[in-house]
């Protein structure tokens, strides 16, 4: 599809994240092809702005916008979230928030989480035990893969490796008074508030704890007072691929490690070929509880 030069040069300083630039404008192509248009206009890319600033919050955009008009720092990578070792026999997924997504505290809670777990695998030499568990020639599947993602919208998908932890965030409704904005129902692809006359209603059925209602909520109606990790596992792809199954929810930190631990010692005894998603189909998740 065509654009006209003002759409270019919106598109130039949309208030994103590198990586995400090429959706941005496919977003913008279906925003025209909707309206009918054989061109994207300025209109169209100020529509897809918008969409994007919903879904990053306004912290995150508000830090483009700075950088973009040349009054704030570049987007920052977490190098720390990029797992790099070739020669462990383990692996950490870590989430977008390595790209420099989240808010800080998501992101300093995901270091600190990673740098406990991977003290944690290297001190209990799990290499050693995945090279002893593996059959014939190593290689990328032969290793421990732990996912870890900053919400459950769990973009790396950890439900498909052998260990996953998931932030939460419990979203708690504040005596103050809601100005019924929607905001928060916007926000919510579950479909978990309600606005009532005096204000919202969570279901917590339903709710997944991504905190994203809360995140622009712009009264403090609804704040995140208390964040903890669901841990998963048993997951795996490859030839039977295998859906991870709740370990604990809503858990502590020092709770998840004490868990990572238990698992690398129920593989430290189990026998050659045997996988943890093997062990938590035929034990049920009590093997490493
Ligand atoms: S809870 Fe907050 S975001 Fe939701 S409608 Fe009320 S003021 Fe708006
Ligand atoms: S925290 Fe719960 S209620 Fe809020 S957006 Fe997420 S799923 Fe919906």
């Amino acid at each position: 599809m065509k654009w006209d030069k003002e759409a270019e040069q919106a598109a130039e300083i949309l208030p994103i994240p590198p990586m995400m630039g090429a959706y941005a404008r496919l977003h913008a192509e279906k925003v025209a092809r909707q309206r009918g248009l054989d061109c994207v206009t300025a209109d169209v890319v100020k529509e897809t702005e918008q969409v994007y600033a919903d879904f990053m919050g306004k912290e995150k955009t508000e830090q483009l916008k700075a950088f973009f008009a040349g009054t704030g720092p570049a987007p920052e990578m977490e190098e720390e979230l990029f797992f790099e070792n070739e020669k462990a026999l383990y692996f950490i997924d870590t989430c977008f928030a390595k790209y420099g997504e989240n808010s800080s505290l998501v992101r300093n809670a995901l270091k600190d989480m990673m740098r406990s777990a991977t003290s944690v695998m290297e001190e209990e030499n799990l290499t050693e035990i995945m090279a002893d568990l593996t059959t014939g020639a190593f290689h990328g599947a032969s290793r421990f893969n732990l996912g870890m993602t900053g919400c459950p919208n769990c973009c790396v998908s950890p439900y498909l490796k052998d260990f996953g932890i998931i932030m939460q965030h419990r979203v708690d409704i504040t005596e103050i008074e809601c100005v019924h904005c929607g905001e928060c129902m916007k926000m919510c692809i579950e479909k978990s508030i309600q606005l009532a006359p005096d204000g919202p209603i969570i279901d917590r059925k339903t709710c997944v704890q991504c905190e994203l209602c809360a995140r622009d909520c712009p009264t403090g109606t609804l704040t995140v007072k208390e964040r903890a990790w669901q841990v998963i596992a048993g997951g795996g792809g490859g030839h039977h691929p295998t859906i991870a199954v709740t370990i604990e929810d809503f858990t502590s930190k020092d709770r998840v490690i004490e868990i990572l631990r238990n698992a690398i010692a129920r593989l430290r005894v189990a026998s050659p070929g045997e996988s943890l998603r093997m062990i938590i189909a035929r034990e049920g998740p009590g093997a490493i509880c």
